[in-house]
């Protein structure tokens, strides 16, 4: 039988549900996150994310100028539920740009990170302290009805909700597949090291100065096969570190299907082989689904043809992107006209409100 009708459910408890949760309490909303780990066994793109927050636009746009301002943000958050894992972190860019190699070397570009161990660790706590019904439960099918939205959970019972977020990441096109196609997903894959590599010295972010990833993410459109790329990363992660990044795509990236575990492995570990000053013994690969969107604007509001029901995912640099957008986006669900209208006119002017929604 349905439950009582919550005010605002949540389906992902990914960094996008979850912060998205925290500023609906904001706007006084009653909230209920239902979010279940992929039932294949992978990871949820959160739990294995770098969590690197560049403080300058990485765009020339209104959203990048936005994003870049994400640790201010994430300060403001941790003020009031606690730590959530961000740290100003030293940044070694890798390749490229000597200056601006140079420039990160002496501290001249303002970085931080989300340690997203330590962001996995918290969130759950900060959720209930905020007043967030989270519940480990997975969603299986969504139904219109007059007025709101039914989910059938894998509990089997249903839930019944006036407004409902899809925040389930690559995951969101199963539970609604009419939502936009700039939405995609790629798969990730990374090494973890338990411990931190003391040879490397005090904790810092080794990154390239472009990902090879975002070049495959702008012509997932046109790929007529599968296609992979490995970025050389190392960041710190608990007390040990994330090392690599292989993405897969499939054509068009729309695949649900993960490609071969052991064979992005090998393939992650050959890219990697030509930094052995990266100790990889003893690293164990964890994969991950990812949503990125063609254009790099993320899907920031209401789905077409289906009143309640909205879509918070896609975003190219969701750390940066989601701490300075949940806010709008939980002022246009739960505020009153006026404010909720400024909300809007504020998320279609950085480009992110889905077109025809
Ligand atoms: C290796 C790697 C490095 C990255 N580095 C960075 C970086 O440095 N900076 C940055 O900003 N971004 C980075 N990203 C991207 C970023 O991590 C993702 O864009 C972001 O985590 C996506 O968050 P999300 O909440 O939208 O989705 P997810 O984290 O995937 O969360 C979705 C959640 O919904 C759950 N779910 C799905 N379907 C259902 C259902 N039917 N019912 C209930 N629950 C469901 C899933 O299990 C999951 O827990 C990186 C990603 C990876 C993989």
């Amino acid at each position: 039988m349905p439950g009582a009708p919550a005010g605002v459910v949540i389906i992902g408890g990914g960094v996008a549900g979850a912060l998205l949760a925290l500023a609906l309490r904001d706007q006084g909303a009653a909230v209920r996150l239902l979010d279940a780990a992929p039932a294949d066994g992978s990871s949820s793109a959160t739990a294995i994310s770098y969590g690197a927050l560049p403080g300058w636009p990485l765009a020339p746009t209104p959203l990048a100028r936005l994003a870049a301002t994400a640790s201010q943000r994430w300060r403001e958050l941790e003020r009031c539920h606690g730590p959530l894992g961000w740290q100003r972190r030293s940044l070694r860019l890798q390749g490229g740009n000597l200056a601006l190699a140079g420039a990160a070397r002496l501290g001249l570009l303002p970085f931080a990170q989300v340690d997203t161990a330590l962001f996995g660790a918290r969130m759950p706590l900060v959720l209930a302290a905020a007043g967030v019904a989270v519940q480990s439960l997975r969603v299986l099918a969504l139904e219109a009805l007059d007025g709101g939205w039914q989910l059938q959970l894998s509990d089997g019972s249903c839930c019944i909700a006036a407004q409902v977020v899809l925040a389930a990441g690559a995951h969101g096109r199963a539970l609604w597949p009419g939502l936009l196609e700039r939405l995609r997903r790629s798969w990730a894959s990374v090494l973890h090291l338990a411990q931190w590599p003391e040879v490397l010295g005090p904790a810092a972010a080794w990154l390239p100065q472009g990902f090879a990833r975002v070049g495959l993410e702008c012509h997932a459109a046109a790929l007529q096969q599968p296609a992979w790329v490995v970025d050389p990363g190392l960041v710190p992660w608990g007390a040990g570190a994330l090392v690599g990044q292989h993405t897969w795509m499939a054509p068009g990236g729309m695949s649900t299907a993960a490609p071969s575990e052991s064979l992005c492995e090998a393939q992650l570990r050959q890219a990697l082989a030509a930094r052995p000053q990266w100790p990889m013994e003893g690293a164990v690969v964890r994969q991950a689904a990812v949503a990125f969107c063609s254009s790099g604007a993320p899907l920031v509001g209401p789905v077409a043809e289906a009143p309640g029901l909205w879509v918070f995912s896609g975003f190219s640099a969701a750390f940066s992107q989601v701490p300075v957008l949940a806010p709008w986006l939980a002022m246009r669900i739960a505020a009153p006209a006026g404010p909720a209208a400024a909300a809007q006119r504020q998320l279609q002017q950085l480009g992110v409100w889905p077109a025809g929604g």
